[in-house]
């Protein structure tokens, strides 16, 4: 995916834009309501973010598989998500845990200053890494690492970091790397379901908020 012509970024047929319009109609009617992320969603060309021969299925409100057992989040969630991260306004820099194919990466990209991704499996990290660049996103950083530890080497601290995988505990090193301030949105997984949450630092003091069932690929550890 070096070049990418008008063509296929605007897409035909089921990729087309009126194809495109009517997933957003529907997660309006879903309660999404913040005009910025609708508006970044409808322009983000998902059907470049899974296999060819996924494509047409690419604006249905749906999961799709992405490889190596994982997928790429239904777009309510990517949306829903996406909206908690721009509460209570606008962050500067966002932690993504889990790149997958990057479309989150990609809409995050279009909304917040800069970008941090990280992916356990190498070959998912490249593609999107890839992908990433030929949709000229240039305020995206990608790497090649288990999320449970953060981001490597870092002397600075995120205003939000987005779990895309679930946990069943929360990772220490992730909340070390939050900001003052700062939140944190996961999918927690207690055993018997998965719940949104949102967690909150007020300096050394953590605040959880749930909001509602949601299905997600576990948080592995380690690298492949
Ligand atoms: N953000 C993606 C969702 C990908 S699915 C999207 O836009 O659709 C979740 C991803 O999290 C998978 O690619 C999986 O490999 C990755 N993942 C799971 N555990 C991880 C960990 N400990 N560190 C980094 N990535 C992890």
């Amino acid at each position: 995916m070096s070049s990418l012509s008008p063509r296929h970024i605007n897409g035909i047929g089921m990729t087309s834009q009126r194809t495109r319009d009517r997933l957003i109609e529907r997660l309006q009617q879903q309660g999404i309501s913040n005009t910025e992320v609708l508006r970044v969603m409808r322009n983000t060309p998902r059907h470049l973010f899974v296999d060819e021969a996924l494509s047409h299925r690419a604006y249905e409100d749906t999961a799709l598989p992405i490889g190596f057992r994982q997928t790429i989040s239904q777009p309510y969630i990517v949306a829903r998500m996406t909206q908690l991260i721009l509460q209570p306004q606008t962050p500067s820099s966002v932690l993504e845990i889990g790149t997958g194919c990057g479309y989150q990466t990609a809409v995050l990209a279009q909304l917040v200053p800069q970008v941090y991704s990280v992916e356990r499996i190498g070959a998912l990290h490249l593609q999107a890494k890839k992908r990433l660049q030929a949709l000229k996103y240039y305020n995206v950083e990608c790497r090649h690492t288990d999320g449970k530890g953060g981001w490597p080497n870092l002397n600075y601290r995120f205003d939000r970091i987005l779990m895309t995988a679930a946990c069943s505990e929360l990772p220490l090193k992730l909340l070390e790397q939050l900001n003052h301030q700062g939140s944190m949105i996961y999918p927690f997984d207690d055993g018997r379901q998965q719940m949104l949450m949102r967690v909150t630092r007020q300096h050394d003091d953590f605040k959880t908020e749930s909001f509602e069932a949601v299905t997600f690929v576990p948080l592995l550890s380690g690298v492949s």
